[in-house]
Protein backbone atom coordinates (compact mmCIF):
# COMPACT_ATOMS: atom_id res chain seq x y z
CA UNK A 1 0.00 0.00 0.00
CA UNK A 2 1.52 3.43 -1.10
CA UNK A 3 0.20 4.96 2.17
CA UNK A 4 1.70 8.44 3.53
CA UNK A 5 4.32 7.76 6.41
CA UNK A 6 5.17 10.12 9.14
CA UNK A 7 9.02 8.86 9.49
CA UNK A 8 10.87 10.46 6.29
CA UNK A 9 11.92 13.88 6.83
CA UNK A 10 9.81 16.19 3.88
CA UNK A 11 12.55 16.91 1.56
CA UNK A 12 13.54 20.74 1.30
CA UNK A 13 10.77 22.14 3.08
CA UNK A 14 9.96 25.35 1.89
CA UNK A 15 8.29 28.30 4.02
CA UNK A 16 4.35 28.51 2.72
CA UNK A 17 3.50 32.06 4.14
CA UNK A 18 4.51 34.05 1.05
CA UNK A 19 2.88 32.31 -2.01
CA UNK A 20 -0.62 32.98 -2.38
CA UNK A 21 -2.16 30.19 -4.26
CA UNK A 22 -4.65 30.12 -7.03
CA UNK A 23 -7.54 28.37 -7.00
CA UNK A 24 -6.30 26.72 -3.49
CA UNK A 25 -7.97 26.80 0.29
CA UNK A 26 -4.95 28.90 1.01
CA UNK A 27 -4.88 28.20 4.77
CA UNK A 28 -6.59 24.21 4.55
CA UNK A 29 -3.51 23.72 2.26
CA UNK A 30 -0.91 25.12 4.63
CA UNK A 31 -2.27 23.07 7.43
CA UNK A 32 -1.41 20.58 5.58
CA UNK A 33 0.47 20.72 2.54
CA UNK A 34 0.50 17.95 -0.07
CA UNK A 35 3.94 18.45 -2.22
CA UNK A 36 5.17 17.33 -5.25
CA UNK A 37 8.97 17.16 -6.19
CA UNK A 38 9.84 15.33 -9.45
CA UNK A 39 7.83 13.97 -12.60
CA UNK A 40 8.15 11.23 -15.18
CA UNK A 41 6.04 9.28 -17.02
CA UNK A 42 2.40 8.64 -15.40
CA UNK A 43 3.70 9.58 -12.12
CA UNK A 44 4.76 12.92 -9.96
CA UNK A 45 7.01 11.65 -7.11
CA UNK A 46 5.67 13.66 -3.38
CA UNK A 47 8.01 15.49 -1.20
CA UNK A 48 7.95 11.75 0.98
CA UNK A 49 9.11 9.62 -1.41
CA UNK A 50 5.78 8.33 -2.93
CA UNK A 51 4.86 7.71 -6.29
CA UNK A 52 1.34 9.01 -7.16
CA UNK A 53 -0.44 7.81 -10.83
CA UNK A 54 -1.40 11.29 -12.63
CA UNK A 55 -5.08 10.77 -13.38
CA UNK A 56 -5.23 14.58 -14.31
CA UNK A 57 -2.40 15.25 -16.68
CA UNK A 58 -1.66 17.66 -14.17
CA UNK A 59 -4.34 20.49 -15.00
CA UNK A 60 -5.11 18.65 -17.79
CA UNK A 61 -1.69 19.54 -20.01
CA UNK A 62 0.86 17.02 -19.94
CA UNK A 63 -0.48 14.75 -22.46
CA UNK A 64 2.42 12.99 -23.54
CA UNK A 65 3.01 12.41 -19.47
CA UNK A 66 5.84 13.89 -17.71
CA UNK A 67 9.37 14.49 -18.12
CA UNK A 68 9.72 13.71 -21.69
CA UNK A 69 13.60 14.35 -22.70
CA UNK A 70 12.85 15.66 -26.06
CA UNK A 71 10.91 18.82 -24.91
CA UNK A 72 13.73 19.09 -22.06
CA UNK A 73 16.34 19.15 -24.92
CA UNK A 74 15.02 21.55 -27.30
CA UNK A 75 13.92 23.93 -24.35
CA UNK A 76 17.87 23.89 -23.28
CA UNK A 77 19.22 24.21 -26.99
CA UNK A 78 16.50 27.44 -27.32
CA UNK A 79 17.33 28.78 -24.43
CA UNK A 80 21.12 29.17 -24.87
CA UNK A 81 20.83 30.00 -28.62
CA UNK A 82 17.93 33.11 -28.23
CA UNK A 83 16.33 33.06 -24.76
CA UNK A 84 13.50 36.07 -25.76
CA UNK A 85 12.85 38.13 -28.65
CA UNK A 86 10.20 40.60 -29.76
CA UNK A 87 7.48 39.81 -31.97
CA UNK A 88 5.66 43.11 -32.21
CA UNK A 89 7.23 44.39 -35.64
CA UNK A 90 9.89 41.96 -35.52
CA UNK A 91 10.12 38.21 -35.67
CA UNK A 92 12.16 35.00 -35.42
CA UNK A 93 11.72 31.90 -37.55
CA UNK A 94 10.75 29.34 -34.64
CA UNK A 95 7.64 31.12 -34.02
CA UNK A 96 6.75 31.00 -37.99
CA UNK A 97 7.82 27.44 -37.76
CA UNK A 98 5.52 26.60 -35.02
CA UNK A 99 2.69 28.49 -36.40
CA UNK A 100 2.96 26.25 -39.74
CA UNK A 101 3.27 23.31 -37.94
CA UNK A 102 0.10 23.89 -36.18
CA UNK A 103 -1.68 25.02 -39.18
CA UNK A 104 -0.96 21.26 -40.47
CA UNK A 105 -3.07 19.91 -37.67
CA UNK A 106 -5.37 22.64 -37.45
CA UNK A 107 -9.55 21.71 -36.54
CA UNK A 108 -11.41 21.34 -39.29
CA UNK A 109 -11.45 18.92 -42.54
CA UNK A 110 -9.34 19.45 -44.86
CA UNK A 111 -9.55 22.93 -47.15
CA UNK A 112 -11.47 24.14 -44.06
CA UNK A 113 -8.72 24.07 -41.41
CA UNK A 114 -8.33 26.85 -39.02
CA UNK A 115 -5.26 27.43 -39.79
CA UNK A 116 -4.33 31.46 -39.07
CA UNK A 117 -2.73 31.25 -35.67
CA UNK A 118 -2.71 33.62 -33.07
CA UNK A 119 -0.28 33.03 -29.93
CA UNK A 120 -0.78 33.76 -26.43
CA UNK A 121 0.26 32.94 -22.88
CA UNK A 122 -2.51 30.87 -21.85
CA UNK A 123 -6.14 29.42 -21.83
CA UNK A 124 -7.44 32.98 -20.29
CA UNK A 125 -5.58 34.82 -22.85
CA UNK A 126 -6.83 32.81 -25.78
CA UNK A 127 -10.22 33.18 -24.47
CA UNK A 128 -9.75 37.11 -24.41
CA UNK A 129 -7.62 36.81 -27.69
CA UNK A 130 -10.42 34.76 -29.71
CA UNK A 131 -13.63 37.40 -28.11
CA UNK A 132 -11.30 40.44 -29.39
CA UNK A 133 -11.04 38.75 -32.53
CA UNK A 134 -14.57 38.10 -33.05
CA UNK A 135 -15.48 42.06 -32.33
CA UNK A 136 -12.77 42.98 -34.49
CA UNK A 137 -13.85 41.03 -37.44
CA UNK A 138 -17.59 41.93 -36.96
CA UNK A 139 -16.01 45.66 -37.12
CA UNK A 140 -13.80 44.81 -39.85
CA UNK A 141 -16.84 43.21 -42.13
CA UNK A 142 -19.04 46.59 -41.43
CA UNK A 143 -21.26 44.90 -38.33
CA UNK A 144 -19.81 47.03 -35.32
CA UNK A 145 -23.19 46.46 -33.70
CA UNK A 146 -22.57 42.98 -33.08
CA UNK A 147 -20.67 43.52 -29.57
CA UNK A 148 -22.72 41.26 -27.57
CA UNK A 149 -20.49 38.40 -26.23
CA UNK A 150 -22.57 34.47 -25.89
CA UNK A 151 -21.36 32.35 -23.70
CA UNK A 152 -22.96 29.22 -21.16
CA UNK A 153 -24.06 28.46 -17.76
CA UNK A 154 -21.29 26.41 -16.24
CA UNK A 155 -18.53 27.46 -18.62
CA UNK A 156 -15.43 28.16 -17.66
CA UNK A 157 -13.20 30.24 -19.82
CA UNK A 158 -10.44 31.26 -17.37
CA UNK A 159 -10.30 34.43 -15.22
CA UNK A 160 -9.66 37.11 -17.65
CA UNK A 161 -12.60 39.54 -17.43
CA UNK A 162 -13.82 38.62 -20.88
CA UNK A 163 -13.44 34.80 -19.48
CA UNK A 164 -15.73 35.43 -16.67
CA UNK A 165 -18.24 37.12 -18.43
CA UNK A 166 -19.31 34.51 -20.97
CA UNK A 167 -18.15 32.19 -18.44
CA UNK A 168 -20.90 30.79 -16.39
CA UNK A 169 -19.05 29.54 -12.52
CA UNK A 170 -21.00 31.86 -10.09
CA UNK A 171 -17.99 31.70 -7.85
CA UNK A 172 -15.76 32.68 -10.33
CA UNK A 173 -17.89 35.74 -11.09
CA UNK A 174 -19.59 37.33 -8.22
CA UNK A 175 -16.87 39.37 -6.61
CA UNK A 176 -16.24 40.99 -9.91
CA UNK A 177 -17.88 43.17 -12.10
CA UNK A 178 -18.43 41.91 -15.75
CA UNK A 179 -18.75 43.28 -19.70
CA UNK A 180 -21.67 44.24 -20.48
CA UNK A 181 -23.86 42.74 -22.81
CA UNK A 182 -22.58 39.38 -22.05
CA UNK A 183 -25.46 36.98 -21.67
CA UNK A 184 -25.50 32.44 -21.67
CA UNK A 185 -27.24 29.78 -22.81
CA UNK A 186 -28.64 27.06 -20.17
CA UNK A 187 -26.13 24.76 -19.64
CA UNK A 188 -26.54 21.02 -20.84
CA UNK A 189 -26.68 19.27 -18.11
CA UNK A 190 -29.70 16.96 -17.51
CA UNK A 191 -29.50 14.13 -15.35
CA UNK A 192 -32.72 12.78 -14.70
CA UNK A 193 -33.06 12.11 -18.72
CA UNK A 194 -29.10 11.39 -19.40
CA UNK A 195 -27.49 9.88 -16.36
CA UNK A 196 -24.51 7.23 -16.75
CA UNK A 197 -24.17 7.71 -20.27
CA UNK A 198 -21.42 6.74 -22.45
CA UNK A 199 -20.38 9.68 -24.69
CA UNK A 200 -22.72 11.89 -26.27
CA UNK A 201 -25.78 11.77 -24.39
CA UNK A 202 -29.15 11.36 -26.24
CA UNK A 203 -31.34 13.95 -24.97
CA UNK A 204 -30.72 17.72 -25.03
CA UNK A 205 -30.06 19.38 -28.45
CA UNK A 206 -32.48 21.50 -28.28
CA UNK A 207 -30.77 23.34 -25.39
CA UNK A 208 -28.93 24.84 -28.62
CA UNK A 209 -32.37 26.94 -29.51
CA UNK A 210 -31.42 29.07 -26.56
CA UNK A 211 -29.45 31.22 -28.81
CA UNK A 212 -32.12 31.68 -31.14
CA UNK A 213 -34.15 32.86 -28.09
CA UNK A 214 -31.13 35.40 -27.27
CA UNK A 215 -31.32 36.20 -30.85
CA UNK A 216 -34.77 37.31 -30.73
CA UNK A 217 -34.20 38.98 -27.05
CA UNK A 218 -31.51 41.02 -28.14
CA UNK A 219 -31.21 40.99 -32.06
CA UNK A 220 -28.97 39.22 -34.13
CA UNK A 221 -27.20 42.87 -35.45
CA UNK A 222 -26.04 42.88 -31.56
CA UNK A 223 -24.60 39.40 -31.41
CA UNK A 224 -20.35 38.76 -32.18
CA UNK A 225 -20.28 35.70 -31.19
CA UNK A 226 -20.95 33.04 -29.06
CA UNK A 227 -18.59 30.54 -27.02
CA UNK A 228 -18.74 27.07 -25.61
CA UNK A 229 -16.33 24.63 -24.12
CA UNK A 230 -16.98 21.59 -26.69
CA UNK A 231 -16.53 19.09 -23.47
CA UNK A 232 -17.08 21.40 -20.70
CA UNK A 233 -14.57 20.52 -17.97
CA UNK A 234 -13.59 21.92 -15.27
CA UNK A 235 -17.65 22.23 -14.55
CA UNK A 236 -17.64 18.56 -14.19
CA UNK A 237 -17.33 17.07 -17.24
CA UNK A 238 -20.57 18.06 -19.19
CA UNK A 239 -20.59 16.13 -22.89
CA UNK A 240 -22.50 17.84 -25.41
CA UNK A 241 -25.93 16.22 -26.27
CA UNK A 242 -26.02 14.71 -29.54
CA UNK A 243 -26.72 17.11 -32.36
CA UNK A 244 -26.32 19.74 -29.52
CA UNK A 245 -23.11 21.41 -31.53
CA UNK A 246 -24.39 20.82 -34.87
CA UNK A 247 -27.89 22.85 -33.96
CA UNK A 248 -25.41 25.75 -32.75
CA UNK A 249 -23.44 26.33 -35.65
CA UNK A 250 -26.69 26.00 -37.75
CA UNK A 251 -27.90 29.28 -35.66
CA UNK A 252 -24.81 30.78 -35.54
CA UNK A 253 -24.60 30.56 -39.47
CA UNK A 254 -28.38 31.32 -39.89
CA UNK A 255 -27.73 34.91 -37.79
CA UNK A 256 -23.81 35.84 -38.59
CA UNK A 257 -22.59 34.66 -35.46
CA UNK A 258 -19.35 33.57 -35.08
CA UNK A 259 -18.84 30.38 -32.96
CA UNK A 260 -15.88 29.80 -30.76
CA UNK A 261 -14.71 26.68 -29.41
CA UNK A 262 -12.84 27.14 -26.37
CA UNK A 263 -10.53 23.87 -26.69
CA UNK A 264 -8.31 24.61 -24.13
CA UNK A 265 -8.95 21.20 -22.95
CA UNK A 266 -10.09 19.04 -24.94
CA UNK A 267 -7.78 20.01 -27.89
CA UNK A 268 -4.50 17.56 -28.58
CA UNK A 269 -5.96 14.59 -28.43
CA UNK A 270 -7.98 14.63 -25.38
CA UNK A 271 -10.97 13.00 -27.33
CA UNK A 272 -9.03 10.92 -29.40
CA UNK A 273 -8.81 13.37 -32.91
CA UNK A 274 -6.65 16.09 -32.48
CA UNK A 275 -9.62 18.50 -31.42
CA UNK A 276 -13.06 17.97 -30.32
CA UNK A 277 -13.69 19.89 -33.78
CA UNK A 278 -12.48 17.13 -35.63
CA UNK A 279 -14.73 14.65 -33.34
CA UNK A 280 -17.78 16.14 -32.96
CA UNK A 281 -17.52 17.10 -36.94
CA UNK A 282 -18.66 20.86 -36.33
CA UNK A 283 -15.95 23.19 -37.36
CA UNK A 284 -16.52 26.69 -35.56
CA UNK A 285 -14.52 29.88 -36.93
CA UNK A 286 -12.01 30.38 -33.52
CA UNK A 287 -10.57 27.56 -31.59
CA UNK A 288 -8.89 28.91 -28.25
CA UNK A 289 -5.83 26.50 -27.23
CA UNK A 290 -3.50 25.78 -24.74
CA UNK A 291 -2.19 23.45 -21.92
CA UNK A 292 -1.32 20.64 -24.61
CA UNK A 293 -0.16 23.15 -26.90
CA UNK A 294 3.57 22.73 -24.93
CA UNK A 295 2.99 19.21 -22.83
CA UNK A 296 2.21 21.85 -19.90
CA UNK A 297 5.74 22.84 -20.17
CA UNK A 298 6.20 26.32 -21.18
CA UNK A 299 3.34 28.37 -20.31
CA UNK A 300 1.67 29.17 -23.91
CA UNK A 301 -1.52 29.35 -25.68
CA UNK A 302 -3.04 29.81 -29.11
CA UNK A 303 -6.11 30.75 -30.60
CA UNK A 304 -6.56 29.00 -34.72
CA UNK A 305 -8.72 30.97 -36.55
CA UNK A 306 -11.09 30.29 -39.65
CA UNK A 307 -9.22 32.23 -43.25
CA UNK A 308 -12.25 34.45 -43.12
CA UNK A 309 -11.71 35.77 -40.09
CA UNK A 310 -8.33 36.36 -40.60
CA UNK A 311 -8.60 37.55 -44.20
CA UNK A 312 -11.30 40.18 -43.14
CA UNK A 313 -8.98 41.81 -41.20
CA UNK A 314 -5.85 41.84 -43.62
CA UNK A 315 -8.66 43.80 -45.75
CA UNK A 316 -8.05 46.88 -43.98
CA UNK A 317 -5.61 50.16 -44.53
CA UNK A 318 -1.89 49.53 -44.64
CA UNK A 319 -0.74 49.20 -40.61
CA UNK A 320 -1.40 47.02 -37.97
CA UNK A 321 -4.70 45.18 -38.52
CA UNK A 322 -5.33 43.70 -34.66
CA UNK A 323 -4.16 46.19 -31.48
CA UNK A 324 -4.04 43.40 -29.51
CA UNK A 325 -1.01 40.64 -28.92
CA UNK A 326 1.35 40.18 -25.40
CA UNK A 327 5.40 40.41 -24.88
CA UNK A 328 5.46 36.46 -24.38
CA UNK A 329 2.78 36.01 -27.53
CA UNK A 330 5.30 33.24 -29.78
CA UNK A 331 7.91 33.29 -27.25
CA UNK A 332 10.80 31.03 -28.61
CA UNK A 333 11.64 28.81 -25.65
CA UNK A 334 7.72 27.83 -25.80
CA UNK A 335 7.24 27.58 -29.35
CA UNK A 336 10.45 24.93 -29.15
CA UNK A 337 8.93 23.72 -26.40
CA UNK A 338 6.10 23.02 -28.26
CA UNK A 339 7.95 21.50 -31.73
CA UNK A 340 9.43 18.83 -29.35
CA UNK A 341 5.90 18.58 -27.96
CA UNK A 342 4.15 17.96 -31.69
CA UNK A 343 6.85 15.58 -32.56
CA UNK A 344 6.34 13.40 -29.70
CA UNK A 345 2.31 13.46 -30.55
CA UNK A 346 3.11 12.61 -33.55
CA UNK A 347 5.27 10.03 -33.23
CA UNK A 348 3.73 8.18 -30.59
CA UNK A 349 0.92 8.27 -32.42
CA UNK A 350 -0.87 10.28 -29.05
CA UNK A 351 -2.94 12.73 -30.78
CA UNK A 352 -5.32 9.68 -31.51
CA UNK A 353 -4.51 7.35 -28.78
CA UNK A 354 -7.31 8.37 -26.63
CA UNK A 355 -10.04 6.57 -29.74
CA UNK A 356 -7.81 3.28 -29.20
CA UNK A 357 -8.70 3.68 -25.02
CA UNK A 358 -11.77 5.09 -24.94
CA UNK A 359 -13.87 2.27 -24.60
CA UNK A 360 -11.68 0.57 -21.89
CA UNK A 361 -11.79 3.49 -19.56
CA UNK A 362 -15.65 4.22 -20.61
CA UNK A 363 -15.31 0.58 -19.11
CA UNK A 364 -13.92 0.57 -15.82
CA UNK A 365 -15.52 4.14 -15.00
CA UNK A 366 -18.49 2.69 -15.59
CA UNK A 367 -17.80 -0.01 -13.13
CA UNK A 368 -18.10 2.37 -10.35
CA UNK A 369 -22.05 2.64 -10.68
CA UNK A 370 -23.51 1.22 -7.76
CA UNK A 371 -20.92 2.53 -5.35
CA UNK A 372 -21.49 4.74 -2.15
CA UNK A 373 -23.53 7.88 -3.32
CA UNK A 374 -22.13 7.82 -6.56
CA UNK A 375 -25.21 9.90 -8.53
CA UNK A 376 -23.80 9.81 -12.29
CA UNK A 377 -20.53 8.94 -14.61
CA UNK A 378 -20.24 10.29 -17.65
CA UNK A 379 -17.40 9.72 -19.96
CA UNK A 380 -15.85 10.29 -23.48
CA UNK A 381 -12.24 10.09 -24.96
CA UNK A 382 -10.14 10.03 -22.29
CA UNK A 383 -12.76 12.03 -19.98
CA UNK A 384 -14.14 10.96 -17.03
CA UNK A 385 -16.76 12.81 -14.72
CA UNK A 386 -18.27 11.00 -11.19
CA UNK A 387 -20.58 12.74 -9.58
CA UNK A 388 -21.22 12.41 -5.74
CA UNK A 389 -24.21 13.05 -4.15
CA UNK A 390 -23.16 16.19 -1.74
CA UNK A 391 -23.44 15.68 1.87
CA UNK A 392 -26.11 17.53 3.45
CA UNK A 393 -25.08 21.05 4.05
CA UNK A 394 -21.44 20.67 2.99
CA UNK A 395 -21.15 20.71 -0.78
CA UNK A 396 -17.97 19.37 -1.90
CA UNK A 397 -16.83 17.84 1.26
CA UNK A 398 -17.55 14.27 0.04
CA UNK A 399 -15.50 14.57 -3.01
CA UNK A 400 -12.47 16.21 -1.67
CA UNK A 401 -12.47 13.65 1.34
CA UNK A 402 -12.06 11.02 -2.16
CA UNK A 403 -9.85 13.64 -2.88
CA UNK A 404 -7.64 13.09 -0.37
CA UNK A 405 -7.76 9.73 0.46
CA UNK A 406 -6.64 8.97 -3.07
CA UNK A 407 -3.81 11.11 -2.97
CA UNK A 408 -2.82 9.56 0.24
CA UNK A 409 -2.99 5.97 -1.19
CA UNK A 410 -0.89 7.28 -4.65
CA UNK A 411 -3.43 8.96 -7.55
CA UNK A 412 -4.12 12.03 -8.42
CA UNK A 413 -7.88 12.99 -9.22
CA UNK A 414 -9.43 16.26 -9.69
CA UNK A 415 -12.74 17.72 -7.70
CA UNK A 416 -15.01 20.52 -8.56
CA UNK A 417 -17.99 20.04 -6.14
CA UNK A 418 -18.64 16.57 -5.59
CA UNK A 419 -17.39 15.73 -8.99
CA UNK A 420 -14.38 13.88 -9.31
CA UNK A 421 -12.80 14.91 -12.79
CA UNK A 422 -10.34 12.18 -14.16
CA UNK A 423 -8.23 13.52 -17.85
CA UNK A 424 -5.13 11.22 -17.61
CA UNK A 425 -1.97 11.38 -19.97
CA UNK A 426 -2.74 10.01 -23.04
CA UNK A 427 0.16 7.57 -22.67
CA UNK A 428 -1.80 6.13 -20.39
CA UNK A 429 -1.54 1.70 -20.36
CA UNK A 430 -4.25 -0.37 -19.55
CA UNK A 431 -3.77 -1.73 -16.52
CA UNK A 432 -3.06 1.97 -15.23
CA UNK A 433 -7.23 2.52 -15.92
CA UNK A 434 -7.93 -0.07 -13.66
CA UNK A 435 -5.87 1.02 -11.25
CA UNK A 436 -7.61 4.31 -11.78
CA UNK A 437 -10.61 2.76 -10.93
CA UNK A 438 -9.49 0.24 -8.21
CA UNK A 439 -7.88 3.23 -6.03
CA UNK A 440 -10.73 5.61 -6.72
CA UNK A 441 -13.71 2.83 -6.06
CA UNK A 442 -11.92 2.18 -2.95
CA UNK A 443 -11.37 5.86 -1.73
CA UNK A 444 -15.32 6.48 -2.61
CA UNK A 445 -15.99 3.13 -0.40
CA UNK A 446 -13.98 4.36 2.38
CA UNK A 447 -14.86 8.26 3.02
CA UNK A 448 -17.64 8.66 0.46
N1 LIG B 1 -10.67 27.53 -20.90
C1 LIG B 1 -10.88 26.29 -20.48
C2 LIG B 1 -11.92 25.44 -21.14
C3 LIG B 1 -10.13 25.76 -19.43
O1 LIG B 1 -10.36 24.51 -18.99
C4 LIG B 1 -9.14 26.57 -18.84
C5 LIG B 1 -8.32 26.06 -17.72
O2 LIG B 1 -8.59 25.04 -17.14
C6 LIG B 1 -8.96 27.87 -19.32
C7 LIG B 1 -9.73 28.32 -20.36
C8 LIG B 1 -7.97 28.79 -18.70
O3 LIG B 1 -6.67 28.42 -18.99
P1 LIG B 1 -5.47 29.04 -18.12
O4 LIG B 1 -5.62 28.53 -16.74
O5 LIG B 1 -4.24 28.55 -18.84
O6 LIG B 1 -5.59 30.53 -18.20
Amino acid sequence: LNAPTDAPARKNAPALEAFWMPFTANRQFKAAPRMFVAADGMHYTTDDGRQVLDGTAGLWCCNAGHGRRGIASAVERQLATMDFAPTFQMGHPIAFEFAERLAEIAPGPRGKKLDRVFFTGSGSESVDTALKIALAYQRAVGQGTRTRLIGRERGYHGVGFGGISVGGIVSNRRAFPTLPGADHLRHTHDPAKNAFTKGQPEHGAELADDLERLVALHGAETIAACIVEPVAGSTGVLVPPKGYLERLRAICDAHGILLIFDEVISGFGRLGAPFAADFFGVTPDLVCTAKGLTNGTIPMGAVFAGRHVHDALMDGPDGIELFHGYTYSGHPVACAAGLATLDIYRDEGLLTRAAELADDWASAMHDLRGRNRVIDIRTIGLIAGIELEPRPGAPGKRAYDVFVDCFARGLLIRVTGDIVALSPPLILEHGQIDEIARVLGDAIDRVA
